[in-house]
């Protein structure tokens, strides 16, 4: 018994398993197993989380945070976040996001007007692409109702958002395209069925889109809705007619709204939201 142990004790030290009786097999091999794992350990050392440019730049700047989210669905942008966007010239237009989606509701629909966005269905897991260059400021899950969201921070102040995709396919701190793919299309959070709930916003208030969407707003049937076109190119003078309102909360919502609530409720299921 003694020698048996003294044995395996000695073939590990060579790094070699020795046939041996076939009573003691099962004892070698968990040994050898036993002692195998630190060399393992020690060759494959844990990754170290990988710090690219787009995740340096996030956590310097907070973004990717529940904190971050509020603030911006707030119209809130920080001058830091401005600095960091990376694209020099304000918006003016935005790209109608789902390229084959179509309008299902707009600005000031539902009860007491309360969804200040627009609501573009399309097929599930089609492309949901950036309405404008800018930086993510969140891609996260983090919000109720609003499944899996992405919002897009842009020169001159102004914040896009996306919400119920079926998966987000950009990073905080990262820095996209106009036209750039940032989710796939879905009807996760509070949803009815596919499709992108989409929020635009400046200087702490919500703003309706449709005008400045191009080519612009398209219907199921792939005709263009005919809307009064506009453009936005200077932040400081919003065009005429383009409609801004402070966020409001749905009328069932009795609850006094905490700081963060700002986030809740993008769509309410009794309006048949996104139900194409
Ligand atoms: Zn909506």
């Amino acid at each position: 018994m003694v020698c048996g142990v003294l044995a395996i004790g000695c073939n590990l030290a060579w790094g070699r398993p020795v046939a041996a009786a076939p009573t003691r097999g099962k004892l070698e091999a968990k040994a050898t197993t036993k002692a195998s794992k630190p060399k393992v350990d020690q060759g494959h050392p844990k990754a170290a989380p990988v710090s690219t440019p787009a995740r340096q730049r996030a956590e310097r700047l907070g973004l990717g945070t529940r904190r971050a989210a509020g603030e911006l669905l707030a119209g809130r942008v920080s001058d830091a976040w401005l600095r960091s966007v990376g694209s020099e010239k304000a918006p003016s237009t935005l790209k109608f996001p789902v390229a084959k989606g179509w309008f299902v509701r707009g600005f000031g629909s539902g009860a007491g007007g309360y969804h200040q966005a627009m609501d573009i269905g399309g097929e599930l897991g089609s492309n949901v692409r950036a309405a404008a260059p800018g930086l993510v400021g969140y891609a996260g899950n983090e919000l109720s109702g609003y499944g899996n969201l992405v919002i897009l921070i842009h020169t001159g102040g102004f914040v896009t958002a996306y919400a119920h995709n079926a998966k987000n396919r950009v990073v905080p701190g990262q820095r996209v395209e106009r036209g750039q793919v940032i989710a796939e299309l879905g009807s996760t959070g509070r949803s009815k069925g596919p499709h992108v709930h989409f929020e635009f916003l400046h200087g702490g208030q919500n703003c309706d889109p449709a005008g400045l969407f191009r080519p612009g707003v398209r219907r199921r049937d792939g005709s263009t809705m005919p809307l009064p076109r506009t453009s936005w190119p200077d932040p400081k003078r919003r065009p005429k007619g383009l409609a801004c309102h402070p966020r409001k909360h749905h009328p069932g919502n009795v609850t006094a709204a905490p700081p963060e609530a700002t986030e809740a409720d993008p769509d309410e299921p009794e309006d048949g939201d996104g139900a194409p």
